[in-house]
């Protein structure tokens, strides 16, 4: 009874929770739009975004409603009966992108294991059982389960485990020769971020995802994007396939999917889809009612003129501000990214500092991210204010200035 009537602090963490994360000496306690307030009444502004999450800031009006409504209807079915929100949700899905057909899941890893399994089974059934090979990326970010942190490219985070999931291979990302190099029949599936998020903010060249479009072609292989991260409006296009004109095979969507509740999403081809069929995957919360409740009403306000439109203006604003900050301190090389997927690399003399930014950051009063040692990220809220833009930079700029000084 004494540990449930203790107060709940950041030592709370450190107790009862694994230590797979270390996060912030302050507990955040509420938010709305881009400002967030800790345990303490502090308040911050969110260029986080929760990673790339809360593309609508927090508790938007339209995302709260649709919650409290389908909280008051129904809140799960399992996939043994489908449901209203879920469907709808692919409609509107299927009627704005290449797909043709979708199934939900809960998280990004999910999405991708579901892209991986199907792509194998794709090659499995019209082609060879011996077409497996997948192909990805150095530094790749995929999600955490075995298969997709293998797909992912790097070694850190799936070493130790055991015996990998075999017949992946990595190269160096924009290296379409590289490709070239590895890519046979054999190969199944080419699998790739337009931009690289965790590995450190990097757009595909458009040449290398054309190149990868036709490799794939030649040999019978699926292209499949993983836009988990840069997908609905990030890049101030729908999807960043839409902005690179080159349209994948499978695409998977998550983050900003659900403006902050778990959902993710695979797109694909009717003729792809064909080589499931009942029972060859599932997940019990996939496609949950209250998800995609929450997740169509964030569709409806993204997919609009006005927001996927305003996402470059306010890119500038974050670009001329980081510019101004690096005048004045010289702290970043590259500035870098798509729409408001930012990412600023440290010069050299800051290298494997960017945790330290992050951390100053948050005690000037503004949420940021890293994407690796050596560049801060910025994934804010797709509406963010431009006040909260201005206030949140003169806060970063305060902090650049206590570690450079
Ligand atoms: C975040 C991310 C994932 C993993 O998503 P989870 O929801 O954390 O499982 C996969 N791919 C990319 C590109 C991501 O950014």
């Amino acid at each position: 009874m004494a540990t449930e009537q203790a107060a709940i602090t950041r030592a709370t963490f450190d107790e009862v929770i694994l230590p797979i994360y270390a996060p912030a000496d302050f507990i955040p306690v509420k938010g709305k739009g881009s400002r967030v307030w800790d345990q303490q009444g502090k308040e911050y502004v969110d260029f986080a975004g929760g990673i790339a999450v809360t593309a609508l800031g927090h508790c938007h009006p339209a995302l709260v409603e649709a919650l409290k409504s389908q909280g008051e209807t129904l809140w799960h079915t399992s996939n043994v009966f489908t449901n209203e929100p879920a469907l709808k949700l692919g409609r509107k899905l299927v009627a704005s992108t290449f797909a043709e057909r979708v199934v939900f899941m809960n998280s990004g890893t999910e999405a991708n294991e579901t892209a991986f399994k199907l792509a194998r089974h794709y090659a499995s059934t019209r082609h060879s059982p011996y077409k497996s090979k997948i192909i990805a990326f150095n530094n790749a970010f995929h999600g955490r389960s075995f298969f997709t942190v293998s797909v992912g490219g790097q070694a850190k985070y799936s070493d130790g485990f055991g015996p990998k999931p075999a017949d992946i291979i990595h190269v160096p990302f924009n290296d379409l020769h590289a490709v070239k190099a590895v890519m046979d029949d054999h190969t199944c599936a080419v699998v790739v971020e337009p931009i690289q998020g965790e590995g450190g903010v990097l757009a595909a060249t458009p040449e290398f995802l054309k190149g990868l479009r036709e490799l794939c072609d030649e040999h019978q292989a699926l292209l499949v994007f993983d836009e988990v991260q840069s997908g609905m409006g990030r890049t101030g296009s729908l999807f960043a396939y839409q902005y690179y004109g080159v349209t994948p095979d499978i695409l998977t969507s998550a983050k900003a999917l659900g403006g902050g509740f778990p959902v993710s999403v695979v797109l694909t081809t009717e003729e792809i889809a064909s080589a499931f069929h009942v029972g060859s995957h599932g997940s019990t919360y996939g496609g949950n009612p209250l998800a995609c409740a929450v997740a169509g009403a964030a569709f409806d306000i993204i997919n609009t003129p006005e927001v996927l439109g305003g996402v470059n203006a306010k890119r500038e604003r974050f670009v001329k501000h980081l510019q101004k900050i690096d005048a004045e301190f010289d702290v970043f090389g590259d500035v870098r990214g798509m729409g408001l997927l930012i990412g600023a690399e440290l010069k050299p003399q800051y290298k494997g500092r960017a945790r330290d930014f992050l951390h100053a950051a948050a005690h000037e009063g503004v949420m940021v991210l890293n994407a690796g040692p050596d560049v801060m990220r910025f994934a804010p809220s797709l509406v963010v204010e431009d006040a909260d833009i201005d206030e949140g930079m003169v806060r970063f700029a305060a902090a650049v200035k206590k570690i450079v000084g």
